[in-house]
């Protein structure tokens, strides 16, 4: 359409657009930015089409067995032969989704029992992977608190600028990640918090930061909750690798003690990746209110929010993940696989540093010990990335960060030898 035309005049063939006199006519579309692509889901198409057999995928986060493969966990088939054997009708669920998955999830969050579940001041829809929980979220923000700016740490996962962005907020980086150091900038973040606006939503990692796989200790938690509260600022957590730091139960830290200490917060969390149900786009947002007349006015502004979006999540999903957290045979295993899983990826760790270190006497590669769950931000140039895909097959994002669950017992030396070759 030509600009200021108002309208489409259909025109010749091919359904060109007419432009006023003297324009070249256009055909709909023809003006459209070509999209550039995700940067991540970009470079694991790119390694599926390489065809060298000892290729090694650091880009995703996605957790690989041993033999490389993306493991369907024992409870999750069991939930699934479960609801075949029951073969169900597949009614649309409720705008907010299984009361099954959600009063789960809130256990899972928050600890049965827990004062804010138990006084009803959580409001929780199940929603399309946490992706849709933090755009759902970020939705309600824009409608309902719409001065309010988001802050996400230096650096965060790519897309959480994406998204806020993609829903009309104003997005601004805090200092996080000191790579001087290789721990955070505590000081300056929280100076950083400090001058915020009442009001502004603070997007914070729960655990298992991604990129950097560095986190806020307990003691540094507990020292930004007056901060939050005294400024008036929102949290909110992403929680999306539940199990994959200390555990189930240490990993929802964050959390616990903000809703302990009172604070109105947001929780998005994910199954994607501690059920390894990446594609059932399994995930939660929970609003944590003052108190239940809240929390119901909160939830029914989700529910609107969602029905002129994508209208009701996904029914299977609902069923694996409410079968295995509330069943206790299946949450005992899914318990153990979690556990296995996040201790391969310690032992990971482990090895490619203890090859580093061999190969690479003078420098320091001890954050690959300290840093928690999938991701490890190496510290290594772009030029160095790029030599390690074309020179070794190691694919990894640009930004140096890797993903540990890519590596198994047959890659790691490879990968390790790899990375000393490039740092050389
Ligand atoms: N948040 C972070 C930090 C992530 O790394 C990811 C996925 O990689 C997500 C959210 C989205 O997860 P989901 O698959 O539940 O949409």
């Amino acid at each position: 359409m030509s600009a200021g035309s108002g309208g489409l005049s259909r025109g010749g063939p091919g359904g060109q657009v007419g432009g006023a006199a003297g324009t070249a006519p256009r055909t709909v579309f023809g003006h459209l930015e070509p999209y550039a692509g995700d940067p991540i889901l970009s470079l694991n198409a790119a390694f599926q089409a390489d065809p060298r057999p000892d290729k090694v995928n650091l880009s995703i986060g996605i957790y690989f067995d041993d033999a490389g493969r993306i493991p369907v966990l024992d409870c999750v088939r069991r939930a699934e032969a479960q609801m075949l054997e029951e073969s169900g009708p597949k009614p649309y669920l409720p705008i907010e989704g299984s009361a099954a998955m959600r009063k789960a999830v809130q256990g899972l969050l928050f600890g049965a029992g827990h004062e804010a579940v138990a006084s009803g001041r959580v409001a929780t829809l199940q929603t399309v992977g946490s992706s849709g929980g933090l755009r759902v979220g970020a939705d309600f923000i824009r409608r309902w608190l719409p001065g309010a700016q988001v802050w996400i740490s230096d650096p965060s996962w790519d897309n959480h600028r994406a998204m806020f962005e993609g829903a009309g907020l104003a997005v601004h980086a805090y200092p996080y990640y000191d790579a001087a150091t290789g721990g955070v900038r505590l000081d300056a973040m929280r100076d950083t918090l400090a001058g915020l606006p009442a009001g502004s939503i603070v997007l914070l990692h729960a655990c298992c930061h991604n990129p950097t796989g560095v986190d806020l200790s307990r003691a540094q938690w507990e020292a930004l909750v007056p901060l939050l509260r005294e400024r008036g600022l929102i949290p909110y957590l992403d929680l999306a690798y539940q199990g994959y730091g200390d555990g189930i139960e240490e990993d929802a830290f964050a959390l616990r003690l903000l809703a302990a200490a009172g604070l109105t917060f947001f929780v998005a969390n994910s199954f994607s990746k501690s059920m390894s149900v990446y594609g059932e786009r399994a995930g939660a947002l929970s609003v944590v209110c003052a108190d239940r007349a809240e929390a119901e006015l909160v939830l029914g502004q989700l529910k609107a929010t969602v029905r002129r979006n994508y209208s009701s999540p996904s029914i299977h999903a609902a069923g694996i993940v409410a079968r295995v957290l509330a069943d206790p045979v299946l949450r005992a295993s899914w318990e153990a696989d979690v556990a296995a899983m996040r201790s391969r990826i310690q032992a990971m760790r482990r090895a490619l540093h203890g090859v580093l270190a061999a190969k690479r006497p003078g420098r320091d590669f001890r954050y690959f010990l300290t840093q928690r769950g999938m991701f490890s931000y190496t510290g290594l140039a772009a030029a160095q990335v790029d030599r390690l895909r074309e020179e070794f097959g190691v694919y990894l994002v640009r930004s140096g960060r890797i993903c540990v669950a890519g590596l198994n017992s047959g890659n790691v030396e490879r990968t390790a030898a790899a990375i000393a070759a490039v740092v050389a």
